[in-house]
């Protein structure tokens, strides 16, 4: 950590900020230069309170040289691969994985005929929402229990992988029980007691960015699953809440390329919930997939409009086949292959 001073050679502040690092946060910190403007810190920095270091009368600027995400920086490594189910694996530069399935389960049936749609296309993962964080609560909760039960019947009976959105840490047994992979959703992206017991969890995690995070807070929030002993995290971009109207959300396909170069984890784009109608989420996964994501999470129904959830924005049976030729087409532009 850089602190720049406003004025040179103020001694009685150098002692006083040198005194307050050491102290408070346990930092050493020196002199860098003769004009005695310049502190670099060193230790474990991650401890101090920035803001307040910058507010303090006669400080110019400090400036963290380290990333605040030290297990989820790109400097531990290149790449995380992460395995889900039997045979898939999320985070291969070379393939791009389709998850797949309702918004909600509503009914065996429905989530029957989804699946079938999903398979049929060969994807792996089977998404399928039961706990459902609405809006407003006179909106549909989800199936719960039931619809978990029904997710995890539907996986083995199709062999494949499943995913479902998990919304407190008790919840996380039943979870473990009957998914592969645990979804946190945006809402709950700063729920730090969550995301310490996902921390403690076994399951690969699918973390979701916040509607109004920064790559860097989104980071930090995988770095309260990694810290607590979880390495398999991948994020999912799903849109982020600005000032436009017309579209659900403003889907930040920078992000993808952005976080490559600052993270190692798998990066997957939902153009589902980003983009909020049928008809435009086939373009915005393309366009997630030329950006480089790892995948995609996609909402299909066969008849959305009977989904309690999200109708507006599921692909039928021929939104579907044409999402996925396009993104069949796009990989392959680009060297990688669909799994
Ligand atoms: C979902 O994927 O079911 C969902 C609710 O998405 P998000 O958390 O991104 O809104
Ligand atoms: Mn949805």
């Amino acid at each position: 950590m850089l602190i720049v001073l406003k004025e040179r050679n103020n001694e009685s502040l150098i002692a006083e900020v040198q005194d307050l690092l050491q102290r408070k946060f346990g930092c050493p910190s020196h002199i860098i230069g003769g004009n005695k403007r310049v502190l670099a810190v060193t230790g474990e920095t991650s401890v101090i309170d920035i803001e307040y270091l910058r507010s303090i009368e006669g400080i110019c600027s400090v400036d963290r040289v380290d990333r605040p995400y030290k297990l989820a920086s790109r400097e531990q490594k290149d790449r995380t691969l992460i395995k889900v189910g039997k045979d898939c694996v999320i985070g291969d530069p070379k393939s791009v994985v389709v998850i797949a399935g309702p918004c909600s389960i509503d009914s065996e049936g429905q989530l029957d005929e989804s699946t079938a749609m999903a398979k049929q296309r060969g994807v792996k993962i089977l998404r399928g929402g039961a706990f459902k964080p609405r809006t407003g609560p006179y909106s549909f909760q989800g199936t719960r229990e039931v619809g978990l039960r029904m997710l995890a019947k539907a996986g083995a009976k199709y062999g494949m992988a499943t995913i479902s959105e998990v919304m407190k840490a008790e919840d996380l047994p039943l979870f473990e029980e009957c998914v592969d992979l645990l979804q946190i959703g945006a809402r709950n992206m700063q729920n730090y007691d969550l995301l310490k017991a996902i921390g403690k969890s076994k399951k690969p995690v699918l973390l979701k960015r916040a509607l109004a995070a920064t790559l860097e807070e989104w980071l930090l929030a995988a770095e309260y699953i990694l810290h607590g002993g979880n390495p398999n995290v991948m994020l999912c971009e799903r849109g982020i809440r600005t000032f436009e109207q017309e579209v659900r959300f403003t889907l930040c396909l920078g992000s993808i390329p952005a976080l490559r170069e600052m993270t190692h984890l798998p990066i997957l784009v939902d153009p589902s919930h980003a983009m909020g109608k049928t008809r435009w989420v086939k373009d915005a996964a393309l366009g997630g997939v030329a950006v480089g994501a790892d995948g995609l999470i996609i909402e299909i129904h066969p008849r959305p409009q009977e989904s309690s959830c999200d109708a507006a924005q599921l692909l039928d049976f021929e939104h579907w086949n044409e999402c996925m030729d396009g993104v069949h087409a796009v990989a392959h532009a680009i060297g990688k292959t669909v799994i």
